[in-house]
Protein backbone atom coordinates (compact mmCIF):
# COMPACT_ATOMS: atom_id res chain seq x y z
CA UNK A 1 0.00 0.00 0.00
CA UNK A 2 1.68 3.23 -1.03
CA UNK A 3 -1.18 5.67 0.08
CA UNK A 4 0.33 6.85 2.73
CA UNK A 5 0.49 10.56 3.50
CA UNK A 6 3.25 12.78 2.56
CA UNK A 7 4.23 14.74 5.26
CA UNK A 8 6.35 17.73 4.11
CA UNK A 9 8.78 17.37 7.13
CA UNK A 10 11.63 18.01 5.28
CA UNK A 11 10.60 21.43 4.39
CA UNK A 12 13.23 24.14 5.39
CA UNK A 13 11.45 25.41 8.02
CA UNK A 14 12.36 29.45 7.03
CA UNK A 15 8.82 30.35 6.87
CA UNK A 16 7.00 31.79 10.27
CA UNK A 17 3.62 29.77 11.14
CA UNK A 18 1.00 31.78 9.59
CA UNK A 19 -2.10 31.33 11.70
CA UNK A 20 -0.29 32.37 14.84
CA UNK A 21 -1.44 35.47 16.43
CA UNK A 22 0.67 37.95 17.98
CA UNK A 23 -0.06 37.95 21.43
CA UNK A 24 -0.76 41.67 21.76
CA UNK A 25 -2.95 43.49 19.26
CA UNK A 26 -1.65 45.12 16.62
CA UNK A 27 -3.25 48.59 16.78
CA UNK A 28 -2.02 50.62 13.91
CA UNK A 29 -2.95 47.87 11.75
CA UNK A 30 -6.45 47.46 13.40
CA UNK A 31 -7.36 51.42 14.46
CA UNK A 32 -8.44 52.27 10.49
CA UNK A 33 -10.32 48.75 11.04
CA UNK A 34 -12.05 50.14 13.75
CA UNK A 35 -13.08 53.62 12.77
CA UNK A 36 -14.33 52.65 9.59
CA UNK A 37 -16.86 49.95 11.19
CA UNK A 38 -17.71 52.28 13.80
CA UNK A 39 -18.44 54.89 11.16
CA UNK A 40 -20.89 52.92 9.58
CA UNK A 41 -22.88 53.04 12.74
CA UNK A 42 -20.97 49.53 14.34
CA UNK A 43 -21.68 49.33 18.61
CA UNK A 44 -18.35 48.45 20.45
CA UNK A 45 -19.71 45.11 20.74
CA UNK A 46 -20.74 44.67 16.99
CA UNK A 47 -16.92 45.97 16.62
CA UNK A 48 -15.20 43.68 18.68
CA UNK A 49 -16.95 41.11 16.85
CA UNK A 50 -15.97 41.67 13.91
CA UNK A 51 -13.26 41.91 13.75
CA UNK A 52 -12.60 38.88 16.06
CA UNK A 53 -11.43 40.15 19.55
CA UNK A 54 -11.79 40.77 22.95
CA UNK A 55 -14.69 43.43 23.51
CA UNK A 56 -12.53 44.08 26.47
CA UNK A 57 -9.65 44.89 25.00
CA UNK A 58 -11.43 47.36 21.85
CA UNK A 59 -13.37 48.90 25.07
CA UNK A 60 -9.97 49.35 26.58
CA UNK A 61 -8.42 50.71 23.88
CA UNK A 62 -10.82 53.36 22.81
CA UNK A 63 -11.10 55.02 27.12
CA UNK A 64 -7.36 54.93 26.42
CA UNK A 65 -7.01 56.77 23.57
CA UNK A 66 -9.90 58.36 24.17
CA UNK A 67 -10.58 59.05 20.73
CA UNK A 68 -13.84 60.86 19.36
CA UNK A 69 -14.46 57.97 17.32
CA UNK A 70 -15.97 56.77 20.69
CA UNK A 71 -18.79 58.24 20.39
CA UNK A 72 -21.64 56.51 18.37
CA UNK A 73 -23.64 58.68 15.45
CA UNK A 74 -27.05 58.09 14.86
CA UNK A 75 -27.21 60.12 11.34
CA UNK A 76 -24.99 60.57 8.64
CA UNK A 77 -26.15 64.41 8.77
CA UNK A 78 -24.70 64.28 12.78
CA UNK A 79 -21.00 65.90 13.08
CA UNK A 80 -18.36 64.91 15.66
CA UNK A 81 -17.83 68.23 17.52
CA UNK A 82 -15.74 69.73 20.29
CA UNK A 83 -17.62 72.43 22.50
CA UNK A 84 -16.19 75.38 21.94
CA UNK A 85 -16.86 76.28 25.74
CA UNK A 86 -15.84 72.77 27.59
CA UNK A 87 -13.96 70.85 25.36
CA UNK A 88 -16.10 67.91 25.83
CA UNK A 89 -16.32 65.81 22.78
CA UNK A 90 -19.99 65.49 21.37
CA UNK A 91 -21.74 64.48 18.30
CA UNK A 92 -23.62 67.69 16.74
CA UNK A 93 -27.19 67.24 14.92
CA UNK A 94 -25.42 69.47 12.51
CA UNK A 95 -22.40 71.55 11.34
CA UNK A 96 -23.14 74.89 13.30
CA UNK A 97 -23.49 73.80 16.47
CA UNK A 98 -20.37 73.94 18.17
CA UNK A 99 -21.75 73.62 22.00
CA UNK A 100 -22.36 70.30 23.34
CA UNK A 101 -26.07 69.97 24.91
CA UNK A 102 -25.16 70.69 28.26
CA UNK A 103 -23.40 73.99 27.43
CA UNK A 104 -26.55 75.19 24.84
CA UNK A 105 -28.81 74.29 27.76
CA UNK A 106 -26.95 76.27 29.98
CA UNK A 107 -26.61 79.70 27.62
CA UNK A 108 -30.18 79.15 26.50
ZN1 LIG B 1 -19.78 72.30 26.49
Amino acid sequence: MKNMHTITSATPSAAPPRRMRPPRVDWPALAPRVAALRAQGCSTRETARRLNMNIKTLEAHLRRHRIRHAIPMDRPDQVRRTCLNCDTAFVADGRFLRLCPECRAMFS
